[in-house]
Order: C-alpha cells, then structure tokens, then sequence
C-alpha cells in the first residue's frame, strides 16, 4: 500500500538528483581482518592500522564472510587457475568473481559495486557480511522472504523534461528529456504488448519535481518502478549504469571516498528485489547493447528513496561520448534499449515467479 516516507523530508531534498553529501559522522574504519573480528580492545588502532593499509576507510563492515567458503556451500566449485588476490568460482557457467581490495565483484559476468572492499587473509577473500546479504545473496540465492512482490502494474519514468533538459549532446543536437521519454514510450509499448498495466510518470515535454514523480508510482500502487536516464562524463567514456537504492548504513558507490550520507529509506524495505532487477536490468542491455559495463551502482536518488515497490534508474548511455552519443541518436538503438530493458523485466518476473511458486518447506522433526 501506499505510504509516505517515514521520516520528513524537504522540498530541497527531493531536488536533488545526485546524492546528497553529508559529513560521515559516527563512522567507524574498515576492520578488514577476519580474524580480530571479535577484538573489541584496541578496536580504535587496530581497525586504524588496517583502514591505512587498505587506503579505504569504510564505515563499520561488521562481519566478514569467508566467500569461497560461501559460495562452496552453494555448489560453486573454485578455479584454481585464477590470478593471485582473485577469486573465480563457477556454478553451471555462472561465474562469480572477485579480487581483493575491489569494492565490486562479478555475478553472471555483470558487475555489482559492494559497500566494503573485499578483503584478503590467508589467501582466502572475505566479504563484508552486509555486502552478502544485500548484494550477493538477493542475486545468487533469492529467498522467498520477505515475500516476492507481484509484478502487474509498471510505472515508467522519463528523466527530465519541461524547463531540464537533462544532459545534451550541442553537435548532434542531442536532449536526454527528449530521448529517454522515446525510450519510455517504446517501452511502454512491449509491455503493454506483453500483458502488464503501464504508467508514465510523464508522455510529454512537461516538468515533474523528483518526489512527484515516486508519488506517482505509489499512487498507481505500482509494482516496478523504472526510470531512464542519459549520462554524461568524460567524452571517452560509455557504457551503461544501473542504479539501486544504496542499502542503508552504506555509502552510494559515486560517493568519493567516505564522505556522504548513509541513511536508511523508506525504499530499503524492497532492497533485495532492487538489486535482483538491478542485476537483470545490467546484464540484459550490457550484452544486447554490446556496451561497456559500468555496474549496478547504489545511489539514494530521489525517485529510488521513496518508492514503495522494487525500482530502479538506469543510465542508458553517455551522451557526451561521440560514438554512444551518434547511437542514442537513433531509432534503432533506442528500441534495442527499449526491448533490453523489457526483457530484464521478464528475467526478473520470471525469476521471482518461480519463488512464489516454490512449494513451503516441508514442517520437519525437531531435532
Ligand atoms: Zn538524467
């Protein structure tokens, strides 16, 4: 049902896109060794020393989780051909990857940018024990609690419009508003086609504020909420970001350093199912777009923050790379971006169909 976020917000707040800065205070350093996990004298030094020897201080990463150890409990058998700091294990070709110091590793060849470096000990990888359950485990292993969300009605959100003309492209004459709500409405268009209600936070060249635009969505009592963006950057960059609300007590993966805010949402209540599309969304226009992979991101974005279903914001290309700019110029790239993004959709409802469809464990003998 529909809810207002928690705690109050300001107009200010929701105007912001990117993520808001915020001193990091309370904030503890990485305790990056496995081992003193449970030291809790000279915490303050110890956790120091290691923090310098990594060269990123974190907040407060709490337990760390043998990975391959993990992963061996799923069934995932090691490469023991990987490169030294690296792990690679598989699963019936699935790949999962990670190397030490990285604050990202790979599921299924996409990658997901974690809260905390994975660190090393002993020559085996540890990862953070938040950074598994909010990232790993919603990918690899989903549970069915809490309980899948139903998947009929989508509420589609073009970036910009009216008086923000988003990021623009001078020489090929180039708006983001224009060309992701032609996404939208493409979009739209196969989906509808393919049996789900559809909204749009906007069908035409017309001004929403941030925090009207997740209202909608919840007013609609949308089950997915999906909004398309342009990037821009530096010109030799391209390819392709999926952003997910940032877990809470974690920093946004653009935040530099340790600096931003690490608060808790009222989006978080759907973190799982965030990353699980996040994850379909990446990898489906990854591969059909044969773009580069800039991962799936967390950022608590106005449109992601108060939502009350699974949602993502997905930046569709740069803009101000020449070559990715002279695609998004055109139709057919577009419609790829437009069926990618769809058939993410049918990966992720599929995915968490059969979830729901999972018969209940068995009750079983106390043991
Ligand atoms: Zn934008």
């Amino acid at each position: 049902m529909t809810r207002t976020t928690p705690r109050s917000t300001t107009a200010t707040r929701n105007k912001n896109l990117r993520p808001r800065r915020a001193t990091g205070n309370g904030r503890a350093f990485a305790l990056p060794h496995p081992v003193i996990q449970d030291v809790t004298v000279s915490y303050r030094s110890l956790s120091l020393l290691a923090a310098l020897a990594l060269a990123t201080p974190a907040l407060s990463r709490g337990q760390n989780v043998n990975l391959g150890e993990t992963l061996a409990g799923w069934g995932y058998g090691k490469d023991a051909a990987a490169a030294a700091d690296t792990g690679r294990w598989t699963r019936s070709q699935f790949t999962v990857e990670a190397e030490k110091n990285r604050r990202h590793l790979s599921l299924g060849g996409v990658r997901l940018y974690i809260g905390y470096p994975i660190v090393e000990d002993n020559s085996r990888l540890y990862i953070a024990r938040r950074d598994l359950d909010k990232t790993v485990i919603p990918v690899l292993a989903p549970r069915a609690t809490p309980a899948p969300p139903r998947l009929k009605t989508i509420v589609l959100d073009a970036g910009h419009g009216g008086k923000d003309p988003g990021k623009q492209n001078f020489s090929l004459g180039l708006n983001e508003k224009v060309v992701a709500l032609d996404v939208v409405q493409r979009l739209r268009f196969i989906l509808e086609s393919r049996g789900y209600r559809v909204f749009v936070t906007r069908n035409r060249d017309s001004f929403i504020e941030l925090n009207d635009r997740s209202a909608f969505a919840n007013r609609q009592k949308a089950d997915l909420f999906i909004s398309v963006h342009f990037n821009a950057g530096p010109a030799n960059v391209t390819g392709v970001e999926t952003y997910c609300l940032t877990p809470a007590g974690q920093h946004s993966t653009n935040d530099a350093g340790s600096a931003g805010d690490t608060s808790e949402e009222f989006g978080n209540r759907n973190d799982p199912w965030n990353v699980l599309l996040g994850y379909y969304v990446q990898k489906t226009l990854v591969d059909k777009l044969d773009a580069d992979d800039r991962g799936v991101r967390r950022a608590r974005f106005a449109v992601l923050r108060d939502i009350a279903c699974p949602g993502v914001l997905i930046e569709c290309g740069f803009m101000s790379n020449p070559g990715e700019a002279a695609k998004i110029g055109t139709p057919i790239y577009r419609e790829k971006l437009a069926q990618g993004i769809a058939d993410a959709v049918g990966l992720y409802h599929n995915r968490v169909t059969r979830l729901v469809a999972k018969p209940a464990a068995k009750p079983t003998a106390k043991k």
